[in-house]
């Protein structure tokens, strides 16, 4: 197939639009919201997810659909997926959709996650936290993202509170991870079986939002290893096709995951300034049906995310060296609204 349709204008389904057409293909962009991040698709639509003739003409007008963002509602891919193939697969969609299938499947691969317990109830989550201990987060099952639908409880005393702040979503508790650093593996599996992991990065989050991913990562030779093989028995296990960001804690005991995304990931735009094929390009190889390049880093790299008002700082940026900038072409600034990001070469 040569036009490549992708669910969401976000920054994410931007940059992949630019890599799949470097490789020569037409790519149909779907997206819902008001605004789209800024065009570069060679056709849009906008329609909601509900919208089943624009659903169906996008459909007809693509060879291919992958995503960049996990939360495209079931009803809207099935419907997708009676006509053209969908990269990666809704397997992978409903398990990452719902943080307590999602760490249910992560226990049955025997990776480690987070003590987490199902809470639909205040007298669950109370039972919860006195098995658990304290701190613990609770985390709304769907559609949390850059910390957003998440309450710490430092003490059983809050349960009542934190739980009315969840406004009847369905959520989890999970046990507070004292972890030494967070890491991240971007990781790609080809239509053909093949797996390829980029270097690990060792991310620095603040105020629940990437601040910076700095490559190669503090981590032990083993850990090392250890991060690639969990990201192939995942992609593996989900017959994955595409690229798939896996979000670890290090901790004394090892690797623990945190959460998968199954996409490109912020967390991995490093590969732009540090690897011959970036995620983007290798995630359009994989969906496409190419062969993936190797993942292969030639330089140290710093990705710096620019949030909110980090944009005043654009032309100190635009003249410092060996740092390529990359803009999403918002219209709007706001306060945590990621407007681009930096990726600084360490030589
Ligand atoms: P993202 O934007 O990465 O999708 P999210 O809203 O899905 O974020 P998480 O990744 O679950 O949220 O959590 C955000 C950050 O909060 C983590 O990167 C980590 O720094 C911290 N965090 C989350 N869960 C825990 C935990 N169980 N113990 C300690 N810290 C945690
Ligand atoms: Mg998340
Ligand atoms: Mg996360």
């Amino acid at each position: 197939g040569s036009t490549i349709g992708i669910l969401g204008g976000g920054q994410l389904g931007r940059m992949l639009s630019v890599a799949a057409s470097r490789l020569g293909y037409l790519t149909h962009i779907y997206e819902p919201g008001a605004a789209p991040a800024g065009q570069v698709a060679h056709a849009l639509t906008q329609a909601p997810y509900a919208d089943e003739a624009a659903l169906r003409a996008f459909a007809a007008d693509v060879d291919v659909i992958t995503f960049e963002f996990e939360n495209v509602p079931a009803t809207a891919l099935d419907l997708l997926a009676e006509t053209v193939p969908i990269r990666p697969g809704l397997d992978a969609l409903a398990v990452s959709q719902d943080r307590l299938t999602e760490k249910t499947f992560l226990q049955g691969l025997g990776l480690a996650t987070a003590p987490f317990r199902d809470v639909p109830d205040l007298p669950m989550l109370q039972a919860a936290l006195e098995e658990l201990g304290t701190p613990a987060i609770l985390k709304t099952r769907r559609l949390g993202y850059d910390g957003k639908g998440q309450v710490r409880i430092v003490d059983p005393a809050e349960a009542a509170d934190a739980y009315a702040a969840m406004a009847g979503t369905d959520a989890i508790l999970e046990g507070f991870v004292a972890f030494e650093r967070e890491v991240s593996v971007i990781a790609a599996r080809g239509l053909s079986g093949e797996v390829v992991c980029f270097d690990p990065g060792e991310n620095v989050h603040q105020g629940g939002i990437l601040r910076t991913t700095t490559i190669p990562a503090e981590l032990s030779p083993a850990l090392r290893t250890d991060a690639a093989l969990l990201a192939g028995r995942i992609l593996n296990a989900l017959d994955y096709v595409g690229v798939l960001g896996v979000e670890l804690f290090v901790t004394p005991a090892g690797l623990l995951v945190n959460e998968i995304a199954p996409r490109v990931h912020n967390s991995g735009h490093w590969t732009q300034a540090g690897c011959a094929v970036d995620q983007f390009e290798q995630h359009i190889r994989a969906v496409a049906g190419l062969p993936l390049g190797d993942g292969k880093r030639h330089v140290d790299v710093v990705m710096e995310n620019l949030i909110g008002d980090d944009m005043d700082r654009l032309p100190e940026l635009l003249a410092a060296p060996d740092t390529q900038i990359h803009l999403y072409g918002k219209a709007e600034t706001r306060p945590g609204r990621k407007m681009g990001h930096v990726n600084r070469i360490r030589r």
